[in-house]
């Protein structure tokens, strides 16, 4: 196949769609802003193996990864601390990224040319159409199709037009800001047995949660201080001050990260395609809103992008062709996240005191709190119906509005599921605002 496909960003999900695009024959260039060594993050993260098959790229070797131990949660008010045990085959590799990263950008350095330390600052467009991408010195390049894989905040999504209906900017409540850091373990304080990874769910009553996971490969701590929108520097001081105080193996040396980032915790974009153009990866808000995980989804999205490009119905670039990428995307699993968004939602906004009732109670199960390490929504059976009024029965109110909620999820993941099949201007504008509707939005 002919064309130019310009990739913006050259994390993993990028990496793999260049891969795809430049085997089945189109000519593709990466433009990156960091030098090559500096993408992505100085340590490792989660994913689960299955990826690798499910895309048709071959594991890579076993050094740069391990399993990731068990989450135990601490309920809001540190009442309780429910373990898990998560079932074998649904256990998530701790991957190093930026090995990661170097194992996927030397398969893809063969199909592709790349251009690091080249930022790019926005798209360049004719009507509604994008047709190519303007770079920083102000060079311009033309592309018969611009991927944009540049992150949550992406420059080129916040120059496009209006008129294409492609969400420019976050809103609130879409963006965790968190600090990262690996710490040594103090001397003389042993190591967790049954507790390595500590996740604090909305830790101090906050809008976010905390973690404290012992990595025993490097025997280091592994930190996590996180809120919605915002996290100042007086707050995190508080929260760290009070993981160290729980926790007293975190010691004084950073030894990795030491960072602030950002992750998206929202449903995927309700726009992701134009004519010319393509969102991709946390560009398109395509974590699980509850985990902040968005390598697996990133690297399954393109795998599904590059064969609506190479098997086209029509012509290959247009939004007609380009949008079954986004009906597939939201069927296999957009439409689970969206759902899960609400949920998220409802656990930060509602009151401390009931959210930890809700874990001290046990109405939150092991069984349910596995289903949502995994980016699965909560199901519920007639039997474990029975079993949380029983142990939920003290605050029967809250069990009801939480039933409530299961039941408007399960409307909208039935409307992100109904995505017209294609592209009508007309239907899929009325689509967008009912997959919007419910989190108070237009697009
Ligand atoms: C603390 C933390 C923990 C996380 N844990 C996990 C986890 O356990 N599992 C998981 O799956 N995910 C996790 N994530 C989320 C994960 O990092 C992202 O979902 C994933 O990296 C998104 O990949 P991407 O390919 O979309 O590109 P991104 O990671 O968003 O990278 C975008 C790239 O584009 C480049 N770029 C940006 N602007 C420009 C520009 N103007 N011009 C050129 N280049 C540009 C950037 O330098 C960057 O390299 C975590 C994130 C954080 C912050």
């Amino acid at each position: 196949m002919n064309g130019r496909v310009i990739i913006v960003g050259a994390n993993q999900a990028s990496l793999t769609l260049a891969e795809f695009l430049g085997k089945g024959g189109l000519d593709v260039c990466v433009y990156e802003k960091e030098k090559r060594e500096n993408v992505s993050y100085d340590w490792h993260d989660d994913m689960h193996p299955s990826v690798f098959d499910k895309v048709g790229i071959p594991m890579p070797d076993s050094s740069i990864y391990f399993p990731k131990g068990d989450w135990s949660f601490v309920s809001p008010d540190a009442g309780s601390v429910t373990r898990i045990y998560q079932d074998k085959e649904k256990v998530d590799l701790s991957i190093e990224r930026r090995k990661l990263n170097d194992y996927l950008y030397n398969r893809a350095r063969q199909y592709a040319q790349f251009y690091y330390e080249t930022p790019v600052s926005g798209v360049i467009t004719e009507g509604d159409k994008v047709t190519g991408v303007k770079l920083h010195d102000g060079t311009k390049i033309s592309a018969d199709l611009v991927v944009d894989v540049s992150g949550a905040q992406s420059v080129c999504r916040s120059s496009l037009p209006e008129s294409l209906r492609i969400q420019r900017q976050t809103n609130k409540g879409d963006l965790f800001k968190a600090y990262r850091a690996f710490v040594n373990r103090t001397p003389g304080v042993p190591a967790p047995e049954l507790h390595t990874n500590k996740a604090y769910l909305k830790h101090l009553g906050e809008a976010g949660i905390s973690w404290c996971i012992w990595d025993k490969p490097s025997d280091t701590v592994n930190v996590l201080v996180g809120r919605i929108d915002e996290l100042k520097k007086q707050d995190l001081d508080i929260a760290y001050k009070a993981l160290r105080e729980d926790n007293p193996i975190i010691g004084d040396d950073v030894v990795r990260g030491g960072i602030m980032c950002t992750i998206p915790v929202r449903r995927p974009i309700s726009k992701m395609v134009a004519d010319g153009y393509a969102l991709l990866g946390d560009s398109a808000f395509m974590t699980i809103p509850m985990l902040g995980s968005g390598m697996a989804s990133g690297i399954v999205a393109s795998k599904i992008l590059s064969e609506v490009i190479l098997q086209p119905c029509g012509e290959p670039f247009s939004v007609e062709n380009l949008y079954r990428y986004q009906v597939r995307f939201m069927r296999e699993m957009g439409a689970r996240f969206s759902g899960v968004e609400m949920l998220k939602n409802w656990l930060l906004s509602a009151p401390s005191d009931k959210v930890a009732f809700l874990f001290n109670a046990g109405v939150m199960s092991e069984e349910d709190l596995k289903v949502s390490c995994v980016g699965e929504l909560i199901r519920l059976t007639p039997v474990s119906m029975i079993q949380k009024a029983i142990k939920g029965r003290k605050q029967l109110p809250l069990l009801i509005k939480l039933s409530m909620l299961l039941m408007r999820i399960d409307k909208q993941i039935k409307i992100a599921e109904n995505i017209p099949d294609k592209y009508d201007e007309d239907k899929f504008v009325d689509w967008q605002k009912k997959y919007s509707k419910a989190f108070g939005t237009e697009i």
